[in-house]
């Protein structure tokens, strides 16, 4: 069976972007307004001949569990039991933000490898970004543009000891 990848991340950090360039297909909604994917997508991924299962995952949000956002948190909960690794994306542009460290510090209580994802990093907008990401514990992060398709060799080099 194909190993199975999942993007995990605060909204609008680009999961959904880089999804759609993994599948290479625009299978997930993409959308400026945080929160627009509803519900896990699946996906066929192949990096130069690395072949996995990629999921794409609901936002994560600040709000209690009985609330829309709430139940999207709960499905990544579940999503990544079944996964045999993390891509945690944050935007390098925006720098981190309590909910980043939220969803890292919930990520380190998980048994699975995580990537951090360093994403919107073209240019040198994402410099002080990428820094940042370092503190987050998760090794060296990957500087990527999921928007630009910068960076993707970067994530097969990072992914394919792990999975
Ligand atoms: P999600 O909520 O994490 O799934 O984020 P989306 O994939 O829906 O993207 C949110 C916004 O970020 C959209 O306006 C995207 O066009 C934009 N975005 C995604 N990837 C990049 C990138 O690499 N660079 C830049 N500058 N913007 C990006
Ligand atoms: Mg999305």
């Amino acid at each position: 069976m194909k190993p199975t990848v999942i993007i995990i991340g605060r909204p609008n950090v680009g999961k959904s972007t880089l999804f759609n360039r993994l599948v290479g297909k625009k299978l997930a909604l993409v959308d400026d307004q945080p929160g627009v994917t509803r519900d896990r997508r699946f996906g066929d991924a192949t990096i130069a001949g690395l072949e996995f299962t990629v999921v794409d995952t609901a936002g994560w949000e600040d709000e209690d569990a009985e609330t829309l956002p709430g139940r999207m948190r709960r499905q990544t909960e579940v999503s990544v039991e079944g996964a045999d690794a993390a891509l945690f994306v944050i935007d390098a542009r925006a720098g981190l933000t309590p909910l980043d460290e939220e969803i890292a510090r919930w990520l380190r209580t998980q048994e699975i490898p995580v990537v951090a994802v360093a994403n919107k990093a073209e240019g040198s907008a994402g410099d002080a970004g990428l820094l940042e990401a370092f503190s987050l514990g998760f090794g060296e992060p990957v500087a990527l543009s999921a928007e630009h398709g910068e960076g993707v060799a970067d994530l097969f080099d990072a992914l394919w000891p792990i999975i």
